[in-house]
């Protein structure tokens, strides 16, 4: 059985094989690019490559990227697949090889390094990327009733810009992993169909009006989840229950004293738990700061998300630090940031525990008060200005006090929970410009006191100018 490590290392070795540059994966912080939070794939440290906004100083590379993506925060342990942070395994091609390379490569690699039986693979490509069927089939030898339309297959980097068709790798996992309804096939929701890689064509660029043109060079970017394919390759039934995230899961439970693979619910605080602390671990060792907005405020969603997980597995103490020393006992040989950044780590995880544990019981508390409130007047909706006030006083992200809510079918107005915000941005901004006055003055006078009392004699020595 391969262990999720050395999954990491065939991939890479496989490319570097076929003339591929290893390179380290990127921070996930984007670089130089203000229209990504964070790094959601592996192509986006070679976007600039991709556009030719760069030389590309090699025409091939291989990763396993650093990656978050919180739109699939709330999949989080419901899938047996999704993670908020994830490693993606890739290849890419500045230019260089196109379509009838990779596809053959690809499935090399999963047919015969990897040995999956190719009567689980399934392929899907976009109904009119007849190129890419016939490629499947003519060079890597793929039975044609194992190839499916998907018209989803389009891929863009953006509404303008670089884009094409792709091409998915699917594992069948058997009938007992689906969710048993008469039409379900590659595509449903269910985790009976794993999609394990996606291979990207780039070979248009989209214009302003949605015109497709040829683009001078074609590129490739492929991504493959690397929990995904030990999961697949260990023959277990969710990433969660891999080598990459066991040992993390085991010190949870441990901590909560509970049993793991016992109870659906308390499987579910376990995994989002280890899946958060995981990546708020990866979060600041790339040297994210919890704050109030941008990648500072996702990062602070996710732990005190983690936080509250834990809290109903019973962990009312901090748990954090004990949790990241596994994860940097298991990760760390690889991402030395998580070594050499320890004490950056340790302080934030410490302090933003600190500070969240002590009022969780607390807005939690008068969050329940509120509902009561509301379900006994019959109605469903929390104020704008009482979710905010969740945030201000006890730091609950509203989207954590919507899910709570949620749990007990209740929504928050956003719309009025938008104005109050605003409007608090609006004082503090006002205050903050009347602090910087108070402070100038303050710093003027004290800079007077400095210079001693000279007479300010301008408008004088002016007046006598104009009168000259
Ligand atoms: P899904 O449909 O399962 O959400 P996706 O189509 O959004 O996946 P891609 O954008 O194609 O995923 O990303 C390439 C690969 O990265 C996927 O094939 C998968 O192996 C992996 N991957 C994507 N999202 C996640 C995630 N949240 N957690 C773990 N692995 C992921
Ligand atoms: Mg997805
Ligand atoms: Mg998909
Ligand atoms: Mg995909």
């Amino acid at each position: 059985m391969y262990t999720g490590n050395e999954l990491r290392e065939m991939f890479l070795k496989f490319f570097e094989s076929k003339g591929h540059k290893r390179l380290p994966s990127a921070s996930l912080i984007p670089k130089d690019d203000p229209t990504l939070l964070l790094t959601v794939a592996g192509m986006v440290p070679f976007k600039p490559y991709f556009m030719r906004k760069v030389e590309p100083p090699f025409p091939r590379a291989t990763t396993a990227q650093k990656c978050v993506r919180t739109p699939d925060l709330e999949s989080v342990g419901i899938t047996a697949r999704h993670h908020t942070f994830f490693e993606m395994l890739g290849n890419f091609s500045f230019g260089d090889y196109f379509k009838s390379e990779v596809i053959p490569w690809a499935w090399e690699y999963v047919a015969e390094v990897l040995k999956i039986p190719v009567e689980k693979l399934w392929i899907t490509v976009h109904p009119e990327d007849e190129e890419a069927r016939k490629l499947w089939m003519e060079k890597a030898g793929v039975q044609a009733e194992r190839i499916l339309n998907d018209p989803e297959n389009l891929w863009a980097a953006g509404p303008v810009g670089p884009c094409g068709y792709c091409s998915e790798i699917y594992v069948d996992l058997g009938v007992e992993r689906g969710c048993g309804k008469p039409d379900c096939a590659v595509g449903c929701d269910c985790d009976r169909f794993l999609e394990i890689w996606n291979l990207v064509f780039m070979q248009y660029n989209r214009d302003e009006n949605g015109m497709l043109t040829p683009l001078p060079k074609q590129n490739i970017d492929t991504g493959m989840g690397l929990e995904r394919i030990a999961a697949v390759m260990q023959g277990v039934a969710t990433n969660f229950d891999t080598d990459l995230f066991r040992p993390i899961i085991d010190k949870v439970a441990e901590l909560a004293g509970v049993q793991y693979h016992v109870d659906a619910k308390t499987d579910v605080a376990l995994k989002v738990v280890a899946d958060h602390t995981r990546a708020v671990s990866f979060m600041l060792s790339d040297g994210i700061r919890p704050g109030s907005d941008g990648r500072g405020y996702v990062l602070r969603r996710i732990l005190r998300r983690a936080i509250r997980y834990a809290r109903l597995l019973g962990i009312d103490k901090p748990f954090l630090e004990t949790v990241f020393k596994i994860i940097q006992r298991d990760y760390g040989h690889h991402y030395p940031e998580l070594t050499e950044n320890e004490n950056f780590i340790l302080n934030h995880l410490r302090l933003e525990e600190k500070n969240f544990q002590a009022t969780l019981e607390q807005g939690t508390q008068l969050l329940q008060d509120k509902v009561k409130s509301l379900q006994e007047a019959g109605e469903t909706v929390l104020s704008g200005a009482d979710a905010f006030y969740l945030y201000e006083t006890y730091g609950f992200p509203v989207e954590l006090t919507e899910e709570m809510l949620a749990e007990q079918g209740l929504t928050v107005d956003m719309a009025s929970y938008e104005t109050a915000a605003e409007e608090h941005r609006r004082l503090a901004k006002e205050q903050s410009q009347q602090m910087r006055a108070v402070q100038e003055s303050a710093a003027i006078g004290e800079r007077a006191k400095a210079l001693g009392t000279t007479q300010f004699d301008g408008y004088e020595v002016l007046e006598e100018k104009v009168k000259i």
